[in-house]
């Protein structure tokens, strides 16, 4: 495994990234929260992990909505309202122009933000879910969430009566079939050695899922590893290459070199 010491040798190591991605026939992506922080989105780390006072998993959770819907309302209304005054950063425009340059691409993100669908993302699996969805506890309906986040509290319904909470997959859930179906799909289709496939992980401390066996699947695969994030994680022992950088700046600059081509 290598890292980056310094500002000195970044350039050897974006081309070492470029030079796997232009030669890769299968590249995978796996962003967490680190990709959004640069348009203003903390991390739960960046929040010291708390909200109210509580740790954040205490307020994320079936029964902290069962015990008080209320409450877990007011901490989703806020975060819709940082999500909508937010926009994409390079970082997410960077993973946007590298799909449209690699044949079989799949980005997997734990965000639930929108900000990589409006960067121009399309190959795209949200696997905790749409911050910017109501589900319906009653009948299953998902509808998308109203423009602008109400500034009382309460607690939304549904037309069949049902309470609505956030179409987001909180802690202790299963994740969906529909999402895990499709990351099967992609991973028997994929090409990961000869030539090598590319596995990118940009972004998440892999504490929550630990990349939920996808980084070290495409590594026992043979697909070349990368990390993109300033800080080392529970996934680098699994990388080839970290890059210690801020993903709005390595991801822009790997992609412009690509586009040099
Ligand atoms: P995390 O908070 O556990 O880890 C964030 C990681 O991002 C850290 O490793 C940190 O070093 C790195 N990071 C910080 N700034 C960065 C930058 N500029 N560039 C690259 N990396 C940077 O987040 P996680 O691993 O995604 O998992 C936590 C859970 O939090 C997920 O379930 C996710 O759904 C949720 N979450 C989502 C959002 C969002 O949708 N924007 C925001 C906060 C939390
Ligand atoms: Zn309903």
């Amino acid at each position: 495994m290598s890292s980056l010491p310094g500002a000195a040798a970044w350039e050897q190591y974006a081309e070492l990234l470029a030079a796997s991605l232009r030669a890769a026939s299968s590249v995978l992506v796996i962003t967490g929260a680190g990709v959004s922080a640069e348009s203003g989105l903390p991390t739960f780390r960046g929040t010291g992990g708390l909200w109210d006072g509580e740790p954040v998993e205490a307020v994320a959770t079936p029964a902290a909505f069962a015990r008080d819907p209320e409450r877990v309302w007011r901490f989703y209304h806020a975060r819709r309202r940082a999500v909508l005054r937010a926009k994409p950063n390079a970082a997410h425009l960077a993973l946007a122009a590298l799909e449209a340059r690699v044949g079989h691409f799949l980005l997997v993100t734990q965000n639930v933000d929108d900000l990589h669908e409006r960067a121009g993302s399309t190959a795209l699996v949200k696997l905790h879910g749409n911050l910017l969805e109501d589900l319906c506890t009653a009948c299953s309906t998902i509808t998308p969430a109203p423009p602008v986040p109400p500034a009382a509290g309460g607690v939304p319904r549904c037309t069949c009566g049902g309470l609505l909470r956030p179409n987001v997959v909180w802690f202790g859930e299963w994740l969906r079939q529909n999402d895990l179906r499709r990351l099967e799909r992609f991973l028997l289709r994929s090409r990961w050695s000869d030539p090598r496939g590319v596995a990118l992980v940009v972004g998440t401390s892999g504490t929550v899922s630990g990349g939920y066996g996808l980084v070290e699947a495409a590594r026992d695969a043979g697909a070349v590893v990368v990390e993109v994030n300033p800080e080392s994680t529970a996934l680098s022992g699994c990388c080839d290459l970290c890059i210690r950088a801020r993903a709005a700046e390595a991801l822009s600059k790997v992609v412009a070199r690509l586009e040099q081509d």
